[in-house]
């Protein structure tokens, strides 16, 4: 069949014209948090959502009035995918509507986005807004634990930058949650939940979602040693977990009320289990009695203030952004921010000079 030219340019030109218009947008996103990772000052997501230029604005705009052309619901998911990076939820939820309209499944695909001051949450495998409302109640309590608890000022591997949490429905947990460094911008973990009804934990296979959130959280915090070598093998993060369970058991939040994990993951457990491990970096246990060790002397407070005060200085490793510290950094940072004669000298008998 022989079409008049014009008509065939006329629809290559509707067909790019919407993955160029989410390109637009897109790419606006990703110099706008370019530029904050490169130099991020005291910037909040919220101020970056205003640094996109008008230009993007128009672009995003236009993509929502197209109504046709093969690549637009490609290109309206592009534009709800990069409307995440900065957090612009309302352009994630115009996006979604309009996709809505065009296939159901691939607006069902995007999930849904909640945020709030620190974090931003994805519920994805069909989970409702009441459930991702319940969720974001669970993770500002445990946020705060870690505000009362050790007080550590930044979450964020990018400072300013919100965390995320990917929350999916599964039919069976098979993995663990998980802190995922590799994202270019942000910290984000990974929590499969088998309930989309309420936070409830353990869950009827034993999986303890409400110790792995806060364990997790540790993980966002810290990590240890360098690329291939862990030095805290792993404890440091079952340290901290256990610490925020206990706490969130001592102040009955309301949201943690279907957990109770408090039960098994506890520095109540975790110490019996210890016995009379003398503290050490020589292994797991060993740097766990350590770490508690430290917690028992100069306090949870301390631990967060010599960490914040290794961040000011930012003389770290840091690997893809994500904060990496050593024992030896830690004693440092301690000696530093606890002023007892006493317990700095129980900080140089525990940590390696
Ligand atoms: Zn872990």
């Amino acid at each position: 069949m022989l079409v008049p030219l014009t008509l065939v340019i006329a629809l290559a030109a509707g067909t790019d014209r919407s993955s160029k218009l989410a390109g637009t947008y897109a790419d606006a996103i990703e110099k706008v948090n370019a530029t904050h990772a490169r130099k991020p000052e005291d910037r909040i997501e919220a101020d970056l959502g205003e640094e996109l230029p008008r230009k993007a604005r128009s672009a995003f705009e236009a993509l929502l009035e197209l109504d046709s052309g093969d690549e637009l619901t490609d290109s309206l998911a592009r534009a709800a995918e990069a409307a995440l990076e900065l957090d612009l939820v309302a352009d994630f939820d115009a996006t979604r509507a309009r996709l809505a309209e065009l296939d159901a499944d691939a607006a069902r695909a995007l999930g849904l986005a909640h945020s709030r001051e620190r974090f931003q949450l994805r519920g994805l495998g069909g989970l409702d807004a009441d459930y991702l409302t319940h969720f974001g109640d669970v993770l500002d309590a445990i946020l705060e634990s870690y505000d009362e608890v050790f007080g550590f000022d930044e979450f964020s591997k990018v400072p300013g930058k919100k965390l995320r949490v990917r929350v999916t429905l599964v039919d069976a947990i098979t993995r663990p949650p998980r802190f995922e460094p590799q994202h270019a911008f942000h910290s984000l973990v990974d929590f499969p939940v088998v309930d989309g009804e309420t936070f409830r934990s353990p869950t009827s296979k034993g999986q303890f979602l409400q110790y792995g959130l806060c364990h997790e959280l540790g993980h966002v915090i810290a990590m240890w040693g360098h690329r291939t070598f862990e030095e805290d093998y792993h404890a440091w993060a079952h340290y901290t977990g256990v610490v925020i369970v206990d706490h969130l058991a001592e102040r009955a939040v309301p949201a943690h009320a279907g957990a109770k994990d408090v039960r098994w993951r506890s520095s109540a457990n975790v110490g019996e289990g210890l016995g009379d491990t003398a503290p050490s970096t020589e292994d797991r246990n060993g740097v766990l009695a350590l770490l508690f060790a430290l917690h028992d002397s100069v306090g949870p407070k301390a631990i967060g203030d010599a960490i914040d005060y290794l961040d000011a200085k930012d003389k770290r490793l840091r690997i893809n952004h994500v904060r990496y510290y050593t024992f030896r950094e830690l004693r440092d940072g301690l000696l530093e921010v606890v002023d007892d004669k006493a317990l700095k000298k129980r900080v140089s008998e525990l940590l390696p000079k």
